[in-house]
C-alpha cells in the first residue's frame, strides 16, 4: 500500500534501461567472442550498479536530490563513474538521497522518501538511503554512495547491507558534488565485504583532478576480504561508542559480535577515545560551513533551476535571492545559515576555530587507540531503523544519528558497516574502523563477521 516504483521503494531517481542493456549486451558479446578481449575483462564487467545522484554522470540527469539540479545533465563523468564504464559495468541509474547529502534518513529529498525493504513504514538511512535500500532490495547488486559523516555506512547498517567509507583522499572527488570537501569520500555499497572490496579496488586510486588525491598503489582489498581472518588481531571497543544511548538490542547484537571475533581467534581490548564526545558538536560547525561556501556556486546563473522574482527590478542579487529561495529545502537552508554564522568576522575563533581544534584532538585519540589496537569496534548507529517522520521534525535527534560514524570523517580514517543480525526483525550493523590506508584491515575483519 505504498506508492512509487520498485514496489514502493522508490529508491531510484532515474533509471537508464538501455544504457545498462546496451553494456551488458557488450559484456555478453566479448565473452562469447572469447580470446583476449574477454579475457582482459574485469571481473566486474556486466555486473549492474546503481550510482548515488550526487555523483555527476554524462547523458543521465544529476539532482543531487535538490528541485535546484532538476533536469541539470553534466557534462562530464565523475572519476569513478569513468571507471565504471571503462570496467563494463552496466550503471542502472541514480539513486535518491538526503538534498546535497544532508540527512540520515533520504527524508530531506526534493523528489520524495525512499523506504526501507525491510520495513516501508521505515527510513532506510541516509544521506545515500536509495543506493543502500536498492541493494537490499535486490534490485542491483552493486551502489556507489557518499560518506561526510556516515552517509554510506548508517544506511548500510539499516538496511543489513556492506558500505565502506574509504581513507579520505584514496577514491577520487572529482565528479562528486561537494558537500564538505574535507569530509567527503566515494564509497562502495553492496551485499558481501567481497563485492564492496572489489568495488573499492576499482573505484580507488590517483587523481590528479582531485588536488587532495592520495598517492601510490590500490591494495588488493578483494584478496583481504576471502582472508577474513582475525586470528591474533588486536580489536579495540571504542568506550565512548558502546554505552548510553544506543538500543539495548543494538547492544546485544554488538556483544555476540565481539564473542564471535574473539571465537575466531581476536584480542578485544578495550580504548579510550574521550575527544568522540565532542565529534558530533565540531562536525556540525565543521561540515556546514565547508557546505555554506560550496553551496554557493548555486546562483541561478551557472547551474539548473533559475526562479525570477515576481516583481520588482531583475538585479543578480534578487535572481539569486528568489532561486536560492525556491531551489533548496529547509534542511539545506538551515546548514547555510549555520555555516555562514560559523564562520562570520567575530564568530569565527569560537565556532570554527573550536571545532577544528576538537578535530585534532579526535585525530590524537585515533592515534593513541592505533597504538593499542589494529582496528577498533563500535555499532554502526545507535538505533535500527525508525519510523519515516518520527525525527524529521526535531534535527538535533536526527543528527544524532551520526554520533558512530562521524569520528572517521573528521580524521580521515577508513570505516566499513557489516551486517551484524537483527534486532526484533531489523537490521544491526557493526561498524570496524582502521588506521589511514589500512583499509584492507576494515574488510579483513568485516568479512570474519559474515
Ligand atoms: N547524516 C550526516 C549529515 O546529515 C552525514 C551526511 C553524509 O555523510 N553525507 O550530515
Amino acid at each position: 500500500a505504498v506508492d512509487g516504483g520498485e514496489r514502493g521503494i522508490h529508491a531510484f531517481l532515474h533509471v537508464s534501461a538501455e544504457e545498462a542493456l546496451r553494456t551488458a549486451a557488450e559484456v555478453d558479446d566479448l565473452r562469447a567472442a572469447g580470446g583476449a578481449a574477454a579475457e582482459a575483462l574485469h571481473p566486474l564487467a556486466g555486473v549492474p550498479i546503481a550510482v548515488k545522484d550526487l555523483i555527476v554522470t554524462e547523458g543521465q540527469p544529476t539532482t543531487a536530490g535538490s528541485k535546484m539540479l532538476e533536469g541539470w545533465m553534466s557534462p562530464y563523468d565523475a572519476t569513478v563513474v569513468k571507471k565504471l564504464r571503462e570496467a563494463k559495468l552496466p550503471i542502472l541509474g541514480k539513486t535518491n538521497l538526503d538534498e546535497f547529502a544532508m540527512g540520515s534518513s533520504t527524508e530531506h529529498s526534493a523528489y520524495g522518501v525512499t523506504r526501507n525493504p525491510w520495513d516501508t513504514t521505515r527510513i532506510p538511512g541516509g544521506s545515500g538511503g536509495g543506493s543502500a535500500a536498492a541493494v537490499a532490495a535486490f534490485e542491483a547488486p552493486l551502489a556507489l554512495g557518499t560518506d561526510t559523516g556516515g552517509s554510506i555506512r548508517q544506511p548500510g547498517a539499516v538496511t543489513g547491507t556492506v558500505g565502506t567509507k574509504p581513507t579520505y583522499g584514496s577514491v577520487s572527488r572529482y565528479g562528486a558534488i561537494a558537500m564538505a570537501s574535507s569530509l567527503d569520500q566515494i564509497g562502495p555499497v553492496a551485499r558481501t565485504t567481497e563485492d564492496a572490496a572489489l568495488l573499492h579496488e576499482l573505484i580507488a586510486g590517483h587523481d590528479p583532478k582531485d588536488s587532495t588525491s592520495l598517492p601510490g598503489e590500490v591494495p588488493a582489498f578483494g584478496e583481504a576480504a576471502r582472508t577474513a581472518d582475525v586470528a591474533g588481531m588486536r580489536i579495540g571497543v571504542i568506550k565512548q561508542l558502546t554505552g548510553e544511548g544506543y538500543q539495548p538490542g543494538v547492544l546485544d547484537r554488538f556483544h555476540e559480535a565481539l564473542e564471535a571475533l574473539r571465537a575466531a581467534g581476536a584480542e578485544i581490548v578495550e580504548v579510550d577515545c574521550p575527544s568522540f564526545d565532542y565529534a558530533l558538536g565540531a562536525y556540525y560547525l565543521i561540515m556546514p560551513s565547508e557546505a555554506s561556501s560550496n553551496l554557493a556556486k548555486f546562483d541561478g546563473v551557472r547551474y539548473g533551476t533559475r526562479v525570477l522574482p515576481e516583481e520588482g527590478p531583475l538585479t543578480i542579487e534578487r535572481v539569486m535571492g528568489s532561486t536560492r529561495a525556491a531551489g533548496f529545502g529547509d534542511e539545506v537552508k538551515r546548514r547555510i545559515i549555520l555555516g555562514t554564522y560559523a564562520l562570520s568576522a567575530g564568530y569565527y575563533d569560537a565556532y570554527y576555530g573550536s571545532a577544528q581544534k576538537v578535530r585534532t584532538l579526535i585525530q590524537q585519540d585515533f592515534d593513541a587507540a592505533f597504538e593499542k589496537a589494529d582496528v577498533l569496534i563500535s555499532p554502526t548507529s545507535p538505533t535500527v531503523a525508525f519510523p519515516l517522520g518520527e525525527n524529521l521534525d526535531d534535527p538535533l535527534a536526527m543528527y544524532l544519528n551520526d554520533v558512530a560514524t562521524i569520528p572517521a570523517n573528521l580524521a580521515g580514517v577508513p570505516g566499513i558497516s557489516v551486517p551484524g543480525g537483527l534486532s526484533e526483525g531489523l537490521p544491526v550493523g557493526i561498524q570496524f574502523l582502521a588506521p589511514i590506508r589500512e583499509d584492507a584491515r576494515v574488510y579483513r575483519a568485516g568479512a570474519a563477521l559474515e
